[in-house]
């Protein structure tokens, strides 16, 4: 079997959300298991530590809450993960809804207080402008996924 996906890794138990935790969907865990997903963690492959402080896309710029600007390291970590996904072929990604590097459709708006705005992640962008089908855990299974 030839992976076919990346996969927000915070989705199939691995415990790299910036608060330590992650969310755990089995059926895209499933996906890994059986070899047709690579898991990754952009936010982890740019260098930073888990946990650490909150993100979010500030009027274009990514800032943690207290302001300290993690724009090279979300970069990084988009590229290190699309380089990834080349290398194994894969063009489709399945990521974290609302996220600020896996978000896509809806992220949130930079307040620090759980509003939504439009736009997508660093890597959700980035995987995007490289031809990527992106997913969210809240709509892959309603696409044509096989
Ligand atoms: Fe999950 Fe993506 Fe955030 Fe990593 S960067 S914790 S994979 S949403």
């Amino acid at each position: 079997t030839k992976p076919e996906y990346i996969v927000s890794a915070c989705l199939v138990g691995i415990n790299c959300r910036y608060n330590g935790g992650c969310t755990h969907i089995s059926k895209i865990e499933q996906l890994v298991v059986e070899g047709k997903a690579l898991a990754v963690c952009p936010e982890e492959l740019g260098g930073l530590p888990t946990p650490r402080n909150p993100v979010e896309i500030v009027n274009g710029a990514v800032k943690d809450k207290f302001g300290t600007d993690q724009t090279i390291a979300f970069n990084l970590g988009a590229q290190k993960t699309l380089e990834i996904a080349e290398n194994a072929n894969i063009k489709k990604a399945i990521l974290q809804a609302r996220s600020p590097s896996c978000g896509y459709g809806k992220i949130y708006d930079g307040s620090f207080t759980g509003n939504l705005i439009d736009g997508n992640g660093i890597t959700s962008s980035l995987l995007e402008d490289n031809g990527f089908e992106v997913f969210t855990d809240q709509n892959w299974e309603s696409k044509e996924i096989d």
